[in-house]
């Protein structure tokens, strides 16, 4: 049972924290106009299932908690009539050992419903997390590219946390203002009925502007949420190393520092304005509670007087009044809380609802035969936002209707176990996009594209991705050591193993001459390497998984000449024995290739060798004096 003034403040959507933490979706009454679909109300009780033993206790505690503020009040009724006036001093001190017996137990038992609530809370946030994890990483890539990240991770983080507040505080509040308020008014209305009713009257001539200010408190407190967000968008911004590039080429600092300035003036603003309405409201409620004071004695006197009411049941009266309505105020915003909970419920389950357009089927095999690749007569268009993800996680969900156009048409060719297939045509042509369908990145709309000699589609994933391995443009490396880097492909392999990828890769001279070797932390998204190193790295962790089909993405162009040489070198190990395509940049390898697809809007115009195309001089003797870096 928390103090009455947190309780108000809570109420007003203020947080103890300092009004920092607020709930994800401040209180809005518009919740209560919100229409939930059926079932959320059962699937939130199912979510709480493994915690019913904690709900069972913590509602027990709840109980006796309110019992033990509410006893103290009776008995001082007793102290006062049957001890001090009839001079019973043996009474006088036992009640209020009693007294002090009481005031301890409800301490205690404060410190165990705390804990109760925070495990439901903790855990249930728990559960949500990893399940909302679990579903988002099983999600196809179409889901990644379309849906904006932000606002997934705030599902993971606020919603969540908008669903523990439900628990720890709402549900909780809820419970004890509820039990509370019924000990009181019971006591009340049983000691005097008269008083009671006296003070109910007394209540709506004050609630009623308090709820006012009330509500204005919350708007601001939405207000100064949405300013200091805005305040932590500039920061965010501006504190990546590619913001504070920005900056430094092309900003002025005094308009920066101008602007932060009067965006953390308008947060100070809110904060004295929030401050002074939530003095006014509390203000209005100690008022009440004072002149409800003033109304017991003397309506309750002047009873005492005429020997109408005995003096013991004035004090408690007294007594009680002030716990009457520190939970009236809480209950008269549970609604919106309960429903805000809720939102937040649902905006969880949405997610949990999403359904991965890739996942494998009940008989799906694992790669049956020797690596070839084949594609068969295959079309595919990128799915649209809105059939991979939510209108609510993806800004364009819901604008654009169809599909647009082919991105790739009719394409067939087979590669060979061992052999090598360059990929070859101007940017945007489809040669990334036919890479993504080998490992079922995205699903082809017609045809089928077939590894080890059977559909992609009715192969197991986890086969699938052993199978076939990925050097991309923009090697992307997690933050952490280059050692956690390698190991993300094969969390078994041994020391000597990484030293031999790194050996193939061209990386082991370099990662030697580092001061912590494989202990080097490779910053965010691999800054502290060069472009080079970071590919190197990449064809590293390649050849440490060392699938049998490969596929390569030899954007070599922006490195310079050596590094160049070291990643052609990488390359030509990583290919050796293995099945390749090769998005071709350098005309080493198109001429080593055993296959040339030369692409132009997604359709293959011409293949054949290096020697047979050039002969031809079609589109790729075309390319190949325009494009091709002779000198490799
Ligand atoms: P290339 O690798 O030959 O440069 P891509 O395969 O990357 O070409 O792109 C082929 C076409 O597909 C381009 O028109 C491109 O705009 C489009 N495209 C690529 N990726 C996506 C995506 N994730 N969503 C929608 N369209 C895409």
């Amino acid at each position: 049972v928390y103090p009455l003034r947190m309780r108000l403040l809570d109420g007003l959507g203020v947080s103890r924290a300092g009004g920092a933490m607020l709930s994800p979706i401040a209180r809005d009454r518009s919740v209560l106009q919100h229409h939930f679909s059926r079932g959320t109300a059962r699937r939130i009780l199912l979510q709480a299932r493994p915690f019913t033993i904690w709900l069972i206790v913590f509602a027990v505690t709840v109980l006796l908690g309110s019992a033990t503020t509410v006893l103290p009040m009776l008995l001082f009724q007793r102290i006062i009539d049957d001890g001090v006036l009839t001079g019973n001093t043996d009474l006088v001190v036992q009640l209020a050992l009693l007294v002090a017996g009481l005031a301890l137990a409800g301490a205690l038992l404060t410190l165990l419903e705390r804990w109760c609530s925070a495990r439901i809370g903790e855990g249930l946030t728990q559960r949500l997390r990893c399940q909302l994890f679990d579903r988002v990483s099983t999600m196809p890539l179409a889901f990644f590219t379309r849906s904006n990240t932000g606002r997934v991770i705030s599902r993971i983080s606020g919603d969540v946390a908008g669903a523990q507040q439900a628990f720890t505080s709402t549900f909780s509040q809820a419970l004890s203002s509820t039990t509370t308020l019924l000990l009181v008014l019971g006591s009340m209305l049983v000691l005097s009925w008269q008083l009671t009713l006296a003070a109910l009257v007394l209540l709506p001539v004050f609630m009623v502007p308090a709820k006012l200010v009330a509500r204005r408190a919350a708007r601001l407190a939405r207000l100064r949420m949405d300013h200091q967000a805005e305040l932590t968008d500039t920061m965010t911004e501006r504190f990546t190393v590619s913001g504070a590039m920005l900056v430094k080429l092309f900003g002025d600092p005094r308009r920066e520092s101008r602007m932060f300035e009067e965006q953390a003036g308008q947060v100070a603003r809110d904060g004295v304005r929030m401050a002074m309405m939530v003095r006014v409201f509390l203000s209005t409620l100690t008022l009440l509670g004072a002149l409800g004071t003033a109304l017991f004695y003397g309506l309750g006197g002047s009873a005492v007087i005429e020997g109408r009411l005995s003096l013991g049941t004035l004090t408690a009266m007294v007594a009680l009044l002030a716990r009457l309505y520190g939970p009236l105020t809480q209950l008269s915003n549970l609604r919106i809380d309960l429903m805000t909970a809720m939102v937040s419920f649902e905006r969880v389950f949405e997610v949990l609802d999403l359904k991965p357009s890739i996942y494998d089927a009940h008989d799906s095999i694992d790669v049956p035969g020797p690596p070839s690749v084949e594609f068969d007569k295959v079309w595919f268009t990128y799915p649209t936002a809105s059939e991979v993800s939510l209108a609510s996680l993806s800004p364009e969900a819901g604008r654009e209707k169809k599909r647009g156009e082919k991105v790739l048409s009719e394409i067939s060719f087979y590669v060979e176990p061992g052999q090598t297939v360059a990929l070859v045509g101007p940017s945007g042509a489809g040669k990334t996009t036919i890479t993504h369908l080998v490992a079922r990145l995205y699903e082809v709309e017609y045809g089928a594209v077939r590894v080890g000699g059977a559909d992609v589609r009715g192969l197991r994933q986890a086969s699938l991705r052993e199978t076939v391995g990925y050097v991309t443009q923009d090697a992307h490396l997690f933050h952490d050591t280059i050692r956690a880097n390698l190991e993300y492909a094969r969390p078994e392999a041994k020391e000597e193993q990484l030293w031999e990828a790194l050996e193939g890769a061209q990386l082991a001279d370099f990662v030697r001459g580092l001061p912590e070797g494989l202990d080097t932390m490779v910053g965010e998204r691999g800054y502290r390497l060069s472009g080079g190193e970071r590919q190197r790295l990449a064809i590293a962790r390649l050849l440490l998984k060392s699938p049998p089909v490969i596929i390569l993405d030899e954007a070599t162009a922006h490195l310079d000449a050596t590094s160049e040489h070291l990643v052609q070198q990488a390359l030509d190990v990583a290919r050796q024995g293995r099945t390749a395509i090769v998005v071709a940049h350098r005309l080493s390898t198109v001429r080593s290739a055993d296959l040339i697809l030369v692409l132009d809007k997604g359709r293959i115009i011409e293949r054949g060798t290096h020697d047979e195309l050039l002969a031809a001089d079609g589109a790729y003797a075309k390319l190949y004096q325009r494009q091709f870096d002779t000198s490799g």
